[in-house]
């Protein structure tokens, strides 16, 4: 132990004197993102992030590897700042005075029990310079690690297991689909609805929510969704269908069909029917419309959701919009899907409606009914994404 830590010592000493003089040397090589793990956004700062854990390694990935570590536990503020014109970032341990420099786009830390603020992360992170000054925290971990954290946050995990495993698999080809689209971005996914809600699960395997978690994303080890033409499904999930599910196509142009199902269950869900108001004026503002006077519902044929709406701003100016662009405005959670009627009274909109969601691929209230009738996950998956074929590495 004692050689480790002389050795350690000598390594932060060099890495210290030398990092300054990083800074003046341009990068020769591009970053090596490690292609089997996942790089998630965990959160966005403007400018300065501060990272706490044990045994800290910062790595560049444009240079040899080039640890400073710092015995037992530690901190450290990183922040974007300008040298010369150029973004730099300033990296400062355990508030010491000097300040150590480094102009590579990326930042690797590497340690135990990593946070910022409460929030605990992954144990190896990337801080990437985002738009303008911000800095964008992106947790990199293996992709099983990392649906296990989605499964935790998008799923209770009271659920039956079935249903969580079929929410495994639908999580995975998601994450696989995405990663091969954004594969040279700093970050593949976004930890929010945006793409999958992810939060790093902190504790041991003792812990029964990730005993829970890790049972079904093993379970389902390496088992994917493909589409018709031999490509990983972007599987699309959503909280509850209302009755039935609907084409990727309705909602987002250029959609893969992964086919739709029936959910008898759903609509008795005691949760699945909402109201929501909103005065003219406050449709207005989302909209971002100087006014409205109408607005007309385009129903789809054959299916008991909303493809648009036209928006009649006054006598002779009107707008189409499509229906998750509406959602979106109105807001996700308000106008809960589009599945739903529209009645005016007087200088008020009344939207009923049913489900949650934008009503693609699995159906996670559905999923639950299908579960505790003991259906198992390729069940699942074979009803939600009848067009797909269920894959194993
Ligand atoms: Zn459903």
């Amino acid at each position: 132990m004692r050689i480790f830590w002389a050795i350690t010592c000598f390594i932060v000493a060099l890495t210290l004197a030398i990092s300054d003089v990083q800074a003046q040397t341009p990068a020769k090589t591009a970053p090596q993102f490690d292609k089997e793990l996942v790089r998630v956004r965990i959160l966005t700062n403007s400018k300065k992030v501060q990272v706490a854990g044990q045994s800290l390694r910062f790595q560049i990935l444009s240079q040899p590897y080039r640890p400073v570590a710092i015995p037992q536990s530690g901190a450290a503020e990183v922040r974007v700042m300008r040298k010369n014109g150029k973004h730099v970032w300033a990296l400062r341990l355990n508030n010491r005075d000097n300040e150590h420099l480094f102009k590579e786009k990326y930042l690797m830390i590497q340690g135990e029990n990593l946070r910022v603020g409460g929030q605990s992360l992954p144990s190896r992170v990337m801080l990437a310079k985002g738009a303008g000054d911000q800095v964008d925290v992106v947790g990199v971990l293996p992709l099983d690690e990392y649906i296990a954290g989605v499964l935790a946050s998008e799923m209770p995990i009271s659920w039956p297991l079935e249903t969580l495993k079929a929410q495994a698999v639908a999580a995975r080809s998601y994450a696989l689909a995405v990663m091969a689209e954004r594969e040279d971005k700093a970050y593949h996914l976004e930890s929010s609805v945006l793409d999958q809600v992810f939060r790093h699960i902190a504790g041991d395997d003792s812990d029964p929510k990730l005993k829970k978690a890790l049972q079904a994303v093993h379970e389902t080890a390496g088992i994917k969704l493909i589409d018709r033409s031999h490509k990983v499904l972007k599987a699309y999930y959503h909280a509850d269908c209302g009755g039935h599910t609907t084409h990727a196509k309705n909602v987002w142009s250029g959609g893969v069909n992964s086919g739709v199902a029936v959910d008898n269950s759903c609509p008795t869900n005691p949760k699945a029917n909402w109201t929501v108001k909103f005065t003219r004026s406050e449709i207005a503002d989302k909209l971002k419309l100087p006014s409205i006077q109408e607005i007309t519902l385009d129903r789809m044929t054959g299916d008991t959701r909303i493809r648009g709406v036209q928006v009649a701003v006054n006598e002779t100016d009107s707008k189409y919009i499509s229906a998750n662009e509406f959602r979106q405005a109105l807001g996700f959670t308000e106008l809960r899907s589009t599945l739903f009627d529209l009645k005016k009274n007087q200088d008020e909109f009344v939207f009923t409606g049913r489900g949650f969601g934008h009503g693609v691929g699995l159906c996670q209230w559905g999923s639950r009914a299908l579960g505790l009738k003991g259906k198992n996950f390729n069940q699942i998956l074979k009803h939600y994404y009848p067009a797909a074929q269920i894959a194993q590495n």
